[in-house]
């Protein structure tokens, strides 16, 4: 059996992460989330000061970072530049910042070529929201993993109620977030959250992240994944 390359995407808190997470861990992979990488590209534009909304600046911090991921008591840390910014990029703000620089083309060239490179070794599981359509499309199996809003929302609203106990934000301000989030998303020009289409839809409403992980691991042994 072969390594082979995993690509899954879909909308904000869809579960992806954890998802991804446990099946790079099932099958001795590696992870690889690009949404922690549009993330520290917000963190650090903000960090120095760099206005958002110009493309050419924000694509400059985004070339220049240097990116490391490694695991620590079954978390993902990430570092830039030498610096671990694991919490830092799962501020809320920083989800939406993250969408905002997301929409330029020279911001998502600056982050292609590691992303194929990292997917290119195989082994790999890599999560965001155009792995499928553009930076793997060649991935052996491509899934969509998607829920409904309010699931993902109350998703959401419960690690953040853990994490930040009463000041968490109310449900419903949580939703229109995630809402806001996946309509610029989907609704961008560039490498937009789309299906693609030689990938397997799957809906976790109804599904805790270990069944979605079987049946993901199910699907990559399907296609000859090493177990
Ligand atoms: O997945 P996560 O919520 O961490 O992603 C943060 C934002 O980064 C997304 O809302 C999206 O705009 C952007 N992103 C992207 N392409 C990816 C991964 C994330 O545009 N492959």
């Amino acid at each position: 059996m072969m390594p082979i390359t995993i690509a899954i995407d879909g909308p904000a808190s869809s579960g992806k992460g954890t998802v991804a997470r446990s099946v790079a861990q099932a099958l001795d992979y590696a992870y690889v989330d690009t949404g922690a990488m549009y993330r520290a590209v917000a963190l650090k534009a903000l960090e120095r000061g760099v206005p958002t909304d110009s493309p050419d600046a924000v694509a400059d911090v985004a070339g220049a970072l240097d990116f490391a991921f490694s695991w620590q008591n079954g978390a993902l840390q990430v570092s830039v530049d030498g610096t671990d910014v694991s919490r830092a990029i799962r501020a809320e703000h920083i989800g939406q910042a993250a969408s905002d620089v997301a929409v330029f083309p020279a911001v998502r060239a600056a982050l292609l070529a590691l992303q194929r490179e990292l997917g290119a070794r195989g082994g790999v599981v890599m999560d965001g929201r155009d792995i499928g359509t553009v930076v793997l499309p060649e991935a052996e199996l491509k899934v969509f993993l998607d829920a409904g809003v309010d699931e993902r929302a109350r998703r959401r609203h419960a690690e953040l109620v853990a994490r930040m106990g009463p000041s968490a934000p109310p449900f419903t301000a949580v939703r229109d977030e995630l809402r806001k989030r996946d309509a610029q998303d989907r609704g961008r020009a560039a490498a937009p959250l789309r299906q693609a289409d030689d990938a397997i839809y799957l809906d976790s409403t109804q599904l805790s992240p270990d069944e979605v992980c079987e049946q993901v691991v199910a699907l990559a042994e399907q296609r000859g994944a090493r177990a």
